[in-house]
């Protein structure tokens, strides 16, 4: 099948190599030259696990092309995958302008019937915005083409992108279109080949299901994060709660993780969004406003620690473990680690930072400053520092040299916001240990 997959980011990029590697041919659009001219060179502008061999293969086998023609596009695929970014407006809800330009593309050029997929995360009635963006343009030129416009969301996670993409636990396909209906099973076919994953449901429910799924998963967090809080005033470790209440396979144990709190691209502006269309549907969320505020103050929890450890922190020192928003990812989109690192600047304290991969990200967010410090390994990094501050669950940070870290601070203090280690463990070797919701905690 041809597709055409309109916007190269964590996404559409992902999708094109995949569609791509089960045969079809893909030609993936975006409007930013730099990215198209990298990727035609074979550079990945992403780290994301495995993407760069399943790009590599099947550019060779000529089955992915990159273009910034998006006349080429609209007219080379009987489908088009809208995967362009929806970030939060001012007021919070999902910025649509790209998603409706490359609708309003698609219809201008395409020459005959076309599948209109919506990838992109969007609120609920956008795949009607859609069609009638598509509609305006055939009619400006007087074209009578038939199309159907389907809401597909993606669900997919960074740092697991191409997996979950060949393995999805289910597609959702929101339509009333048989023809469409029928293009899509046959283009999702390869993907689900030992048992049928597919969800047939309307557009709109489509549209909020993707939403629903990320404030769950924003409230499983919230929810434990606020219990941390609890549990360290009652001398309780949420550790313990969190194994105790995940052993129930009605809860289950994933997403329940207290630490500092959820970032990332899609939470944060997803959960907004979400806020914003119940409230100009006047049905508001108010859970999710709890979800939301909770969060807020979870990020800068280890800051506050720091403040009750050690006073003012003018001119103090703190070794950060782990920039992206989480392992296996370089994007710090709304990253736990740029909260703490502010709310540390603004204490007038300075930082060095450790990542295994988001060093150069971090770099380009903010320049170089007399105050930040990106160090080549996890024991450079504490090196004088006044503490360590953990806030990203790297695999490699949870078995670290204890004793090298405890001899290279000038305090032995560690602040880890994501509970990696047993705090006896860590106290037998001289280091004073306070993570999130355990006894003893600051
Ligand atoms: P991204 O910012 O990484 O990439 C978006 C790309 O679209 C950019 O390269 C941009 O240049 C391009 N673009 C913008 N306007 C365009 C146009 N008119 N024509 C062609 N290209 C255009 O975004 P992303 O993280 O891939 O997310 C895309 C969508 O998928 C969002 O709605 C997001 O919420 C959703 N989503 C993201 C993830 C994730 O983990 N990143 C997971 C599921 C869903």
């Amino acid at each position: 099948m041809k597709v055409s997959v309109i916007g190269t980011g964590y996404v559409g990029l992902v999708t094109g190599a995949c569609l791509a590697d089960m045969g079809n041919e893909v030609m993936c659009l975006d409007v930013d030259e730099a990215k198209i001219r990298s990727l035609e060179r074979g550079i990945i502008p992403i780290h994301e696990p495995g993407l760069d061999e399943i790009v590599k293969r099947n550019v060779e086998a000529g089955r992915l092309v990159f273009t910034l023609d998006a006349k080429k596009a609209a007219e080379f695929g009987e489908v088009q995958m809208i995967a362009v970014g929806t970030p939060p407006d001012e007021d919070g809800s999902a910025d649509l302008q790209y998603v409706l330009a490359a609708a309003r593309n698609i219809g201008r050029h395409m020459p005959d019937y076309r599948v209109i997929v919506d990838k992109s995360t969007v609120p609920v009635g956008t795949g009607d915005r859609v069609e009638a963006a598509v509609r305006e343009e055939l009619a400006k030129r007087g074209a009578d083409i038939d199309f159907a416009v389907v809401s597909n969301p993606e669900f997919l996670k960074e740092g697991a992108a191409v997996d979950d993409c060949m393995k999805p636990d289910r597609i959702v396909l929101g339509l009333s279109d048989a023809r469409a209906e029928a293009i899509m099973r046959e283009l999702y076919q390869p993907f689900q080949r030992n048992h049928e994953r597919t969800l047939v449901m309307s557009r709109r429910a489509a549209e909020l299901t993707k939403y629903a799924a990320n404030a769950m998963l924003a409230t499983r967090i919230s929810f434990m994060n606020d219990l941390s809080r609890l549990a360290e005033v009652v001398g309780v470790d949420i550790e313990d709660v969190r194994r105790g209440i995940g052993s129930d396979p009605r809860i289950g144990y994933s997403f329940l993780y207290a630490g500092t709190g959820y970032g990332g691209s899609c939470f944060p502006k997803d959960v907004q969004a979400l806020m914003r269309t119940a409230d100009e549907h006047g049905a508001p969320l108010r859970l999710l406003a709890a979800v939301e505020a909770v969060n807020d103050d979870q990020k800068t929890t280890l800051v506050r620690k720091a403040v009750k450890r050690f006073g003012a922190l003018q001119g103090r020192r703190f070794a950060i473990w782990g920039l992206a928003f989480k392992p296996n990812t370089d994007d710090m989109r709304e990253a736990p680690a740029r909260s703490v690192i502010e709310a540390l600047w603004a204490e007038g304290a300075s930082v060095c930072a450790y990542d295994p991969i988001a060093a150069d990200e971090c770099r380009r967010i903010y320049g170089e400053r007399a105050d930040l410090t990106l160090a080549a390994s996890p024991l450079e990094a504490v090196r004088g520092a006044d503490a360590l501050m953990i806030v990203t669950e790297w695999k490699e940070f949870r078995s670290p040299p204890f004793d090298e870290i405890r001899a290279r601070l000038k305090h032995p203090v560690i602040l880890d916001g994501r509970n990696l280690y047993e705090p006896e463990a860590v106290r037998r070797h001289g280091l004073e240990y306070h993570s999130v919701g355990r006894p003893a905690a600051l």
